[in-house]
């Protein structure tokens, strides 16, 4: 059972990073500059460790509660940049700070308050991404592109955070093209006032060829790597 999924995943593995290797020919950039993120959500604390063991170093999940729970079983867990990827309530930064490295979901003051509580008594300087809403309809979490810079600024001045950069996902149903090239116009804004934070967060397993066309220098996926997540609730 194990081997099998071993070598499932190994396969996943081997062509996601395939089609990152020729989706950098394609853009001319160097695919050392792309980290891929396994996002595992949905998916046991097995598969994160056979994962790790196939060479990957970050891993992505959106629930506070499966997360936590889901890493306190993860036999590797020090080998491991875990990024927080979902919605976030304050009341839950405590909880996420706890075992989270990054938090990409940053997209209201009130939660970058509620982080730099939470890291400050952790005694940890976690870093953050901004998230950018590129969907004109709002409600998928993101901060609309007008108001990234004002929140890149907010978390740069509190001391237990590190803005890294920006994340987004792009709208449904629609050439995700346009609006990583929104979200690396956003990127650039921010990395005028803050050179350090040259992270974009982009790309999952159906766009990452456009993300990567767009300057991503992370890319979160999932099904691609893991399977259908449906067959797994
Ligand atoms: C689930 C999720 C992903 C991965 O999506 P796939 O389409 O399965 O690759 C990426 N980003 C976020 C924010 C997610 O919630």
């Amino acid at each position: 059972m194990t081997d099998d999924r071993r070598t499932e995943l190994a396969a996943n593995l081997e062509a996601v990073r395939e089609r990152i290797v020729r989706a950098c020919e394609d853009a001319g950039r160097d695919p050392a500059g792309v980290t891929l993120i396994a996002v595992t959500k949905f998916f046991p604390a097995t598969d994160v460790d056979l994962l790790a063991g196939l060479g990957v170093t970050d891993i992505g999940e959106n629930r506070d509660q499966e997360a936590s729970a889901k890493l306190a079983d993860v036999a590797v867990r020090a080998d491991l940049q875990v990024h927080f990827i979902g919605q976030l309530q304050s009341k839950k930064a405590g909880s996420v700070v706890g075992y989270a490295d990054v938090v990409q979901s940053v997209d209201r003051p009130k939660l970058v308050t509620a982080l730099g509580r939470a890291a400050q008594s952790a005694g940890k300087v976690v870093d953050v991404l901004v998230q950018v809403n590129l969907d004109e309809a709002p409600g998928r979490g993101g901060v609309p592109p007008a108001d990234a810079r004002a929140l890149a600024d907010a978390v740069a001045h509190s001391a237990s955070l590190r803005l890294r950069g920006v994340m987004a996902v792009a709208p449904l149903g629609s050439d995700p093209a346009p609006a990583f090239a929104r979200l690396q116009e956003v990127a650039g804004a921010i990395r005028e006032d803050h050179p350090e934070a040259d992270w974009i967060s982009a790309g999952m397993s159906g766009d990452l060829e456009a993300a990567i066309a767009h300057g991503a220098t992370h890319l979160r996926v999932g099904s691609a790597i893991l399977g259908t997540r449906e067959s797994h609730r």
